[in-house]
């Protein structure tokens, strides 16, 4: 019985989006022309310049040209662009809800309306809210929730702004992602960089003290500098190097891939092996082959951009997460949702007017509280 047989035969409905036809598959990676990519490598500089120069040189005195939310207005401009060329409508939604939280609650929100986030354990500063990655805030709570029952997608697909500069401006260095068994087995080390994030969330909870100050002090600098180096690395590492070897909340994120709902079922015999699921990935996952031996596809590695699973043309890959456990009837309309993105549905003019009622909302009430 395949995965799919099985899913019907308990009465579920999966999380299922229409295939495209074999000559419209829209996400192989294209190659672009070296103005682009060294256009792409000057924004990574820039917003390694920003952030180096606020919490380190401070040669000077953070404008915003040159401060650490420099990587969030870069993100917009290069988002508007890749926005425009996406052709993948699914993917193309997914940006347009990525750059908009991105612009709206790690830059407008923290840098205009700044308010302090509760936490626990004791903070060498005070987080501003949103604080995900500080392990003790209560978005970095929620967010751990999330995953557990949407997957790592939740975050890394949708929302994060790491995931932001990669998608948008390194997207011209996708097509030298390593791929085969070296570069797969290297993914491992980003559990060294786990391991260094535990130390840090239970030190947390110990008095501060010059130890604790200096590493995490040290652990910042290492973060910043593997985050902002592994940008400028894109045309040799792809644009996810950091996501895939060196990210520590990454790792946090793929652990709860595991154990949560999220996976994505694989349908054995309606699969022809054509391997796009595993050229379009660019977490560099064997798609096809993990799907072939395991029958699903459930590493820590999968961060849901949902590439493989809108390119496979004969369906054979299927989402799988919380909406199918607690309504097993549960299929979003992706028609809709296709016309949605591609503007060609009425809707979406009040859809985006709510967008916007939400967005001036949230800042109002964000400068109410700073205000308060
Ligand atoms: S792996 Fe890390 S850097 Fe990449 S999207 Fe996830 S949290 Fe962001
Ligand atoms: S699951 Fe099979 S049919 Fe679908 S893209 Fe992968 S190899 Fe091709
Ligand atoms: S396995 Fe599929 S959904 Fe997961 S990261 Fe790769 S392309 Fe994206």
């Amino acid at each position: 019985m395949t995965a799919m047989t099985a899913i019907a035969a308990k009465g579920k409905t999966p999380f299922k989006i229409k295939a495209l036809p074999a000559n419209k598959q829209r996400s192989l990676a294209g190659r672009y022309s070296l103005g682009v990519q060294v256009m792409s490598i000057a924004a990574f500089s820039l917003a390694f310049m920003g952030w180096i120069n606020q919490t380190t040189l401070h040669l000077w005195d953070n404008p915003i040209w040159l401060n650490r939310y420099t990587e969030y207005a870069i993100i917009l401009i290069f988002g508007l662009w890749r926005i425009r060329a996406e052709h993948n409508p699914y993917t193309r939604r997914r940006l347009i809800v990525l750059v908009s939280v991105v612009t709206a609650l790690w830059w407008l929100v923290p840098w205009l309306f700044p308010v302090s986030e509760p936490y626990l354990g004791y903070m060498g500063t005070q987080p501003i809210f949103p604080s995900l990655h500080m392990p003790g805030t209560i978005t970095f709570f929620l967010v751990l929730a999330a995953v557990a029952l949407f997957g790592r997608r939740f975050i890394c697909g949708w929302g994060c702004p790491c995931v932001g500069i990669r998608e948008t401006v390194g997207f011209p260095f996708r097509h030298v992602t390593p791929r085969g068994r070296l570069a797969w087995g290297l993914r491992h080390s980003k559990w060294f960089f786990f391991a260094l994030y535990v130390v840090a969330f239970v030190l947390l909870f110990i008095p501060p003290n010059p130890w604790s100050a200096l590493y995490f002090g040290s652990f910042a600098l290492l973060v910043g500098l593997t985050y902002f180096g592994s940008m400028l690395l894109s045309p040799v590492i792809g644009n996810r190097g950091y996501c895939r070897y060196l990210c520590p909340y990454g790792a946090t994120f793929g652990l709860l891939n595991k154990v949560g709902l999220y996976r994505i079922n694989f349908d054995a015999e309606t699969c022809n092996d054509c391997g796009v699921c595993t050229q379009v990935c660019d977490m560099g996952i064997p798609v096809l082959e993990l799907a072939r031996r395991k029958g699903k596809i459930d590493v820590a590695d999968c961060m849901g951009c949902g590439r493989c699973v809108t390119e496979c043309t004969k369906n054979s890959l299927v989402f799988h997460d919380v909406r199918n456990v607690m309504r097993p009837s549960f299929a979003p309309d992706y028609a809709r949702l296709r016309a949605w993105a591609t503007g060609k549905n009425s809707a979406i003019r009040w859809q985006a007017g709510v967008f916007a009622t939400l967005l001036i909302v949230t800042l109002a009430g964000a400068w109410w509280l700073s205000w308060a």
